[in-house]
């Protein structure tokens, strides 16, 4: 065996990363992948929305590279917990940190903290059974709900409060989402964009199927999307990209369509930020303030507060203004990005200025919280690369222990280690509950029913 390398997450970004790495003809590569949950595929499990299943079949790629000899999965075992970076360092050539970006940004305005303001990333870990959110609670009983932000995770969480228990019964969803979900007296989400039309961060097939939602029209203001000049202008030139200009068609057919007398609705808002939640016992409103464009120094279009101010009445707000990745001890952080300090992927050490040899970085904790599940194919290939060529270059170091040692530890220690078996019969078990009912799995929402599935021993010392 030519390296050992550890990658640590097991979304698309640490799978990508580990297939890239197996796939790699000079050297004969060993890969452990480790990873915090007891179930592999991180956000395409507990992220991609129920109702999204093509989204999710990526993961048959992810399973071809699973079946690899030189591939090991090592679930329920967590860095920072139960065992530490230099562990890794010590048992690995090189380690791949890929664990993403759990956390969530907040607004800072007053009222934030009333029951009933959540972070759009805890519902979404709600709603796909996500085990450390399966005792989270809704309250759905308000008529409408404002969701904050103009992103796809916006958007995900506003069509998963409208759509009808009929839609949501075929998907994947938790049970103890389902059955809140089919109670929800919530009839209106407002969708609330800082910026215009033209800034929305939305793709277009997120935007245009919110046409196709059973129970629910979508709502523009015709005035909305007449586009201020800044924006027309900056539409026009190369600097704005084809998904701007779809979105502000999708948006513009929408506005003059009007609504089709659906039950329940979507509205699009822009140019408003949320200044305050109301209370004072539990969330009653938002206020909000007009903004308008201006360009900042690097051309790039800003909201700026008009000081003209509104009320919506609203019992649930759900803010989804991205994710923030948090610090892992020993491994450099980068406190302005919320991301491991790195190069292009190569984790840098603040003091010197030069990468850490052996130590990586993959997916949303390199590069922020972007794109989609196949920008991390990309990202994962440059980290690859660069590991490889240090490999070439003699810079990796020399582990001073297998893995096996490490791996005998954890257990030794009461670590209830998952392997790829025992996520299989996790999975087989939740298809064949889905089964009868038409659905593509029931997921166990527990972390000890997960474990007792994985048919794991407590101890093994
Ligand atoms: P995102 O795409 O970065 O969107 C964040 C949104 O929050 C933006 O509209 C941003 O507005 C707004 N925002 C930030 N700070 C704000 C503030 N203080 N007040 C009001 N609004 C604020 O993030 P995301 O929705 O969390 O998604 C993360 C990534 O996952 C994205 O790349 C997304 O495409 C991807 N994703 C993809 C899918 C899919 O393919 N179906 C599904 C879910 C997520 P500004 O633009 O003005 O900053």
């Amino acid at each position: 065996m030519d390296l050992r390398i550890a990658v640590v997450g097991s979304g698309p970004a640490g799978f990508y990363a580990t297939g890239q790495l197996l796939a790699h003809k000079e050297a004969s590569i060993a890969v452990d992948l480790y990873d915090r949950l007891a179930t592999p595929w991180g956000l395409v499990r507990a992220g991609v929305a129920p109702d999204h299943p093509k989204i999710k079949s990526v993961t048959r790629v992810y399973e071809k590279t699973a079946a690899h000899p030189l591939f090991r999965f090592f679930g329920n075992v967590e860095v920072g917990r139960d065992l530490t970076h230099e562990q890794l360092m010590a048992h690995y050539h090189a380690v791949i940190y890929a664990i993403g970006t759990a956390g969530d940004r907040r607004l800072g305005i007053p009222g934030e903290e009333l029951p009933g303001s959540h972070a759009a990333t805890a519902f979404v870990a709600w709603y796909n059974g996500h085990p450390d959110y399966t005792d989270c609670e809704f309250d759905l009983s308000a008529k409408r709900a404002v969701v904050i932000g103009n992103g796809n995770v916006a958007i995900d969480v506003a069509r998963m409060l409208v759509l009808s228990p009929e839609e949501l019964a075929v998907t994947d969803i938790a049970d103890h989402a389902l059955e809140a979900l089919r109670h929800s007296d919530v009839e209106e989400v407002i969708l609330l964009g800082r910026r215009g039309p033209a800034q929305a961060a939305f793709t277009n097939p997120e935007l245009r199927e919110l046409a196709d939602l059973a129970e629910a029209d979508v709502i523009v203001d015709p005035q909305a999307v007449e586009l201020d000049p800044a924006s027309r202008e900056w539409l026009a030139s190369d600097a704005a990209d084809m998904t701007a200009r779809r979105n502000v068609e999708t948006l513009q057919q929408y506005a003059s369509a009007g609504p089709a007398g659906k039950p329940k609705r979507i509205v699009l808002r822009f140019l408003a930020s949320p200044v305050e939640i109301l209370g004072p016992d539990r969330v009653r409103g938002v206020v909000i303030e007009r903004n308008e464009l201006t360009a900042g120094g690097d051309g790039a279009l800003r909201a700026r507060a008009t000081g003209e101010r509104e009320t919506i009445e609203a019992g649930l707000v759900m803010r989804s203004i991205g994710y923030v990745g948090s610090p892992l001890s020993g491994v450099p952080f980068d406190d302005r990005r919320s991301t491991i300090l790195n190069e292009r992927g190569r984790v840098i050490d603040p003091t010197t200025g030069q990468p850490v040899p052996g130590a990586y970085a993959a997916g949303w904790i390199k590069r922020g919280p972007s794109g989609v599940i196949g920008t991390n194919k990309k990202d994962a290939h440059e980290t690859t690369t660069l590991l490889l060529e240090d490999h070439a270059a003699g810079l990796l170091p020399t582990p001073a222990a297998e893995p096996d040692e490490l791996i005998a530890a954890l257990r030794a220690q009461g670590v209830r280690i998952v392997e790829y078996d025992g996520w299989q019969a996790i999975d087989e078990h939740e298809r064949s509950a889905g089964e009868p009912h038409g659905r593509p799995r029931i997921k166990l929402v527990r972390h000890e029913d997960l474990l007792s599935r994985a048919d794991v021993s407590l101890t093994r010392d």
